[in-house]
């Protein structure tokens, strides 16, 4: 048995990191969330795409939503909003609990990788799931509407916002978490797949932790990617919007080359089948599967196919 390492955003990545975990045993599969969305709010500390992973392996998201708890009620909202309380971002009654009692364990001085893996354990998720670094690391957009803080672009302006440049404050000093570093250094690592996240406002946070690309770049295990651009578009949420601003071209090579040196194989959507050679052209090899995850059965498909992917590259390798 071989272990998995994945890297993980919210709502796209939190769909394979489920697939995985229905596939995988718990002992082999590691999880490391993008903490670059984090931020405090009303004196809570709060890591959206942590608690999407979390309340999705746990059975507890809202379906629909795809972020937050399902069966959630909003009166805690409701008696902020009547008292003239910031109102922008949502925060369930259900929900509230996991943010209160998280930001009381960061003051008493657990680490948030302590604090994610004793709600994982209490929500009953087998598989690890960390934050990519202990340390604070926050995404900041240079946009039309000026400097703006993740959740202030992403929630308050709901990505209306011209993007020009992404930077992540706190990156550069930043350490790996411990389950991040200790997963990349295991020598019976079979594959690390990078979910199908936004890029840039997803993986890149994870990339700009000190170290990361290295170990990615000089990792003997299979790297691949997920494509999260279908048919030229995102499935949900900015990715594509984002390229266009960025002035890159939205197809699937332009994803294969912003991860290249960095993975092996793209596993593209099969209606994009006719881009396999321009992604092969930015020097990763290219597979073409159903990546369109609206069932659990088509999550749990994908992360069959992943696998697969890292089998025969693995077998490739020994070949070679
Ligand atoms: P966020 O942090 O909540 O925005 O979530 P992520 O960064 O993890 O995921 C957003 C990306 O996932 C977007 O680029 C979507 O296009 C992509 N995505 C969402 N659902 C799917 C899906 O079912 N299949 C694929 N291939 N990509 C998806």
């Amino acid at each position: 048995m071989s272990h998995v390492l994945a890297l993980c955003g919210g709502v796209g990545g939190a769909k394979l990191a489920l697939g995985l975990a229905r596939t995988l045993p718990g002992e082999d599969l590691t999880i490391i969330v993008n903490t670059g969305d984090d931020f405090e709010h009303l004196g809570l500390s709060i890591s959206p795409d942590i608690d999407t992973v979390l309340y999705t392996l746990a059975g507890l998201a809202d379906p629909e939503r795809g972020w937050g708890r399902a069966d959630e009620t909003w009166r805690f909202m409701e008696s902020l909003r009547a008292l003239g309380g910031e109102d922008w971002f949502q925060l369930g009654d259900l929900d509230l609990a996991l943010h209160v009692e998280r930001t009381r364990r960061l003051k008493a001085g657990e680490t948030l990788s302590a604090v994610t893996a004793f709600f994982a354990a209490r929500l009953g998720v087998a598989a690890r799931i960390a934050p990519m670094s202990d340390d604070s690391v926050r995404t900041i957009l240079r946009t039309s509407a000026g400097e703006l803080a993740f959740q202030h672009y992403f929630v308050r302006a709901r990505c209306a916002p011209r993007v020009d440049a992404i930077r992540f404050d706190g990156a550069a000093t930043a350490r790996m978490s411990p389950a991040f570093r200790n997963a990349l250094a295991r020598n019976d690592l079979g594959a690390i797949i990078v979910c199908p996240s936004n890029p840039y406002l997803s993986v890149d946070p994870i990339l700009a932790v000190p170290g990361v690309r290295e170990a990615l770049n000089a990792s003997a295990a299979p790297r691949i990617a997920i494509c999260p651009i279908i048919g030229g578009e995102s499935v949900k949420g900015p990715t594509a919007k984002l390229m266009q601003e960025l002035g890159v071209s939205v197809e699937p090579a332009s994803i294969a080359a912003h991860y290249r040196g960095l993975i092996d194989a793209l596993v593209i959507d099969r209606t994009d089948a006719a881009n396999a050679a321009d992604v092969e052209r930015e020097g990763a090899t290219c597979v073409a599967a159903a990546t369109l995850m609206r069932r659990e059965d088509d999550k749990i498909a994908l992360a069959h196919t992943v696998l697969e992917v890292a089998r025969g590259l693995r077998a490739r390798d020994v070949a070679a």
